[in-house]
């Protein structure tokens, strides 16, 4: 069931490494259909470059497994706790990937300092407290703190984006690690300026409305 989106989620999956955000097996994207409500889910600890669409997992919201004999990923609760309270997502991407996971081990926020960050996150990348990898109670507290943003650091972990399909999260995601390349590098030779909350404002709005195609 649901063979295309499978498809999608686990090209996503595969694209992971080749974009630089996760080593090995770590990282995740899931996905859900929107006229069904069922998500697909990356299974765990399955090397990429063996990774099928036929190994992705079919679930519903409360995680009961329709389709697929692998174990899912040790993430999912976390993912399918976001998709339960947020009806308008339907993607979900985690990584540990190293410059933004840096400001998540220093437990800080990504700041606006370039309007890249205000364009797709709305302000600074917020960060969110520690919580015990894996579980539903990461879930919570991303919904608690990710505000506006499509993106957020977990403390002393690393990133979970969000977006109104997978393609839409894995973009946030590769944007963040963009982002906080470039503003860790700015750190390194003196102190980020911030854009005003004025400049973020319009700079956010005008990504929003007027950027790309119509
Ligand atoms: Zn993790």
């Amino acid at each position: 069931m649901l063979e295309a989106l499978k498809e999608r989620v686990c090209a996503l999956n595969r694209r992971l490494p080749t974009e630089g955000l996760v080593k090995l097996t770590s990282g995740n994207v899931s996905g859900r259909d929107p006229s069904t409500g069922l998500i697909i889910m990356k299974p765990s600890g399955m090397p990429y470059e063996e990774m099928r669409s036929e190994d992705m997992l079919v679930m519903r919201e409360c995680g009961h497994i329709l389709e697929g004999t692998c174990a899912p990923s040790v993430d999912t609760e976390t993912h399918l706790e976001i998709y339960k309270h947020k009806l308008d997502i339907h993607g979900v991407v985690h990584t540990h990937s190293n410059y933004a996971t840096s400001f998540a081990a220093l437990g800080l926020e990504i700041p606006p300092a370039i309007t890249s960050v205000a364009n797709y996150f709305g302000g600074p990348v917020p960060v969110g407290p520690y919580v015990s990898v894996g579980g539903k109670a990461i879930g919570e507290a991303i919904l608690q703190y990710i505000g506006r943003s499509t993106a957020i650091l977990m403390k002393n972990h690393g990133v979970f984006t969000v977006g109104s399909s997978p393609e839409a999260a894995f973009k946030s995601a590769v944007v963040v690690e963009d982002v906080a390349k470039t503003i860790h590098l700015a750190m390194a030779i003196g102190k980020p300026v911030l854009l005003t909350e004025d400049q973020v404002e319009s700079a956010f709005e005008f990504y929003q409305y007027e950027y790309g195609q119509k």
